[in-house]
């Protein structure tokens, strides 16, 4: 952080977002369903067009059909078996996943950046390409942003969704330990100039040793090209379509003719979390506070995932009506998450290398997926349905999130699209009381729900499961503060 103390203009906004990626629209989203006043400043004047992710997984398309999104994102996608995401582990999904949406929808970042951004913006929030936050500064009121222009816009949070080299995490100087990249991959779109029988081929040859090898179709006459490059490259330097066919001689032994490339990429497999989430009126999301390898592709789902958990606290702290320690529950339940996931593409990744110890390791993870239970903690794990927050002693279902289920009204999660919380009733005792400016009532909803009453976060989480009136209000005040007058 700078230490000028800058001045300038009043804003307009309550929370200024750095950068508009899936998570900076996310949250943009999430805050305007509060009516909080968001702008989000984009350093690319255009979107980035080209698609690096393989979909979205379970819990996020329940996230996007908890906010109504989830129709155009169907319209824009593909659904596709859950299972064979572990390693690449080609396993089915396990019978009766704990979902109404147990499948990966297969849709390309762009189009999801797109439609969220789509989304934040008829919610009412502001969105300006061409602006990169070059600079901040911090009081008891607000946040001083400088763009790379030196314009300098006032709010009373910053939230950096910036990325994996976040200037604000920089800025911050928040810690960001890991390991840095030991392996760099490229991954780019061209033509090729053998037929697709021999290419087949030669895929299948090439990958039992070597998993990081990849050409398949990806439209007309294109393929999507995955090889290993030859070492750990400056990164802000993009690859030629020579390096792709040195690699791809290295490899197969043929560079199968590449030419005529519409993008060429390259990714490394750094692992490194950032040590805080929030460092006063300061916060960071998505991969700005983690960065790993995308195998699983859990990368952009963790900051969607974020952006929800994130949204409403903040929202609730803009608004004033949050408890004194709602905005810190932020990191406290998502930092673990983000270290488990670490964990899990670190141990990935070491299932994929061709070393013998690490191949005879995948095989014997290949025979143990085939117990049920095995393959379902994992699937739970890459797809974050297994997710529990520690909200403290009580049943299982506390502190997890709960599945779309149907209820007399229709489908749960089409209750939720405002984002406020909501009181399942089946014994049609209690009531949100002072709280119902903020959390909805649901009576009698279903015999399904096997528990007499549950409050669910605006997130979806069950932050309470009773039937004690009193016991309820100590809860709705822990989770949505002071009741109205
Ligand atoms: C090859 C590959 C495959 C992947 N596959 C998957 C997958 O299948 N599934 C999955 O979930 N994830 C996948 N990922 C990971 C996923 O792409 C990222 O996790 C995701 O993009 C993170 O979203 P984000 O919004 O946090 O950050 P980003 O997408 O990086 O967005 C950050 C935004 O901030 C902007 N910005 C940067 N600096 C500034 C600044 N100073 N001021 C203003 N704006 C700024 C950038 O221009 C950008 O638009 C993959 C990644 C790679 C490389």
């Amino acid at each position: 952080m700078h230490a000028a103390q800058f001045t300038a203009e009043p804003s307009p906004s309550d929370v200024i977002i750095a950068g508009c990626g899936p998570t900076g629209a996310m949250l943009a989203a999430e805050l305007r369903l509060h009516d909080v006043r968001v702008l989000v400043l984009e350093k690319e004047t255009e979107p980035v067009s080209f698609a690096r992710i393989v979909g979205l997984h379970i819990r996020s398309i329940e996230l996007m059909a908890m906010r109504g999104l989830l129709e155009r994102m169907l319209e824009r996608g593909r659904q596709r078996p859950a299972g064979g995401f572990f390693a690449a582990i080609d396993k089915p999904a396990p019978e009766g996943l704990d979902s109404a949406h147990a499948y990966l929808l297969g849709i390309p970042q762009p189009v999801i950046v797109h439609l969220l951004e789509e989304h934040a913006i008829e919610l009412g929030a502001q969105v300006r390409r061409g602006c990169a936050v070059a600079d901040f500064d911090q009081d008891d009121d607000g946040v001083t942003v400088e763009l790379a222009g030196g314009e300098r816009l006032r709010s009373r949070y910053l939230v950096g969704c910036d990325g994996g080299r976040s200037t604000v995490r920089k800025l911050l100087g928040v810690g960001f330990p890991g390991e840095p990249s030991r392996t760099e991959t490229l991954m780019g779109e061209m033509e090729v100039g053998v037929p697709q029988e021999e290419i087949a081929a030669k895929v299948t040859e090439i990958r039992e040793p070597h998993q990081r090898f990849w050409l398949r179709p990806a439209g007309v006459g294109v393929y999507s090209v995955v090889v290993p490059a030859a070492g750990v490259s400056d990164r802000a330097k993009p690859p030629t379509l020579e390096d792709f066919k040195q690699q791809l001689r290295a490899i197969a032994g043929t560079d199968f003719g590449v030419h005529s490339p519409r993008w060429l990429s390259r990714f490394g497999d750094a692992t490194r979390l950032a040590e805080r989430y929030r460092v006063g009126r300061v916060l960071l999301a998505g991969d700005a506070a983690h960065v790993h390898p995308p195998i699983g592709g859990q990368g952009l789902n963790l900051g969607v995932q974020d952006a929800c958990n994130l949204g409403w606290k903040l929202a609730a702290q803009v608004r004033g009506w949050a408890p004194e320690t709602l905005l810190d529950t932020y990191q406290a339940e998502r930092h673990p998450v983000a270290e488990d996931v670490l964990d899990n593409t670190r141990a990935q990744t070491e299932l994929l290398s061709a070393e013998p110890g690490a191949r005879a390791v995948r095989r014997l993870l290949t025979e143990l997926m085939d117990f049920d239970e095995v393959n379902r903690y994992l699937i739970e794990k890459i797809t974050a349905i297994g997710i529990r927050y520690d909200f403290g002693a009580g049943p299982d279902l506390l502190g997890r999130r709960l599945r779309d289920i149907d209820v007399r009204q229709g489908h749960l999660y089409g209750l939720l699209h405002r984002g406020r919380g909501l009181l399942l009733d089946r014994t049609e005792r209690l009531t949100a009381g002072g709280w119902s400016d903020r959390v909805d009532y649901l009576g009698d909803p279903t015999a399904a729900l096997d528990a007499p009453c549950v409050l669910l976060r605006p997130d979806g989480h069950v932050a309470w499961i009773g039937d004690d009136q009193q016991d309820l209000d100590d809860h709705l005040s822990r989770w949505f503060g002071k009741p109205a007058d």
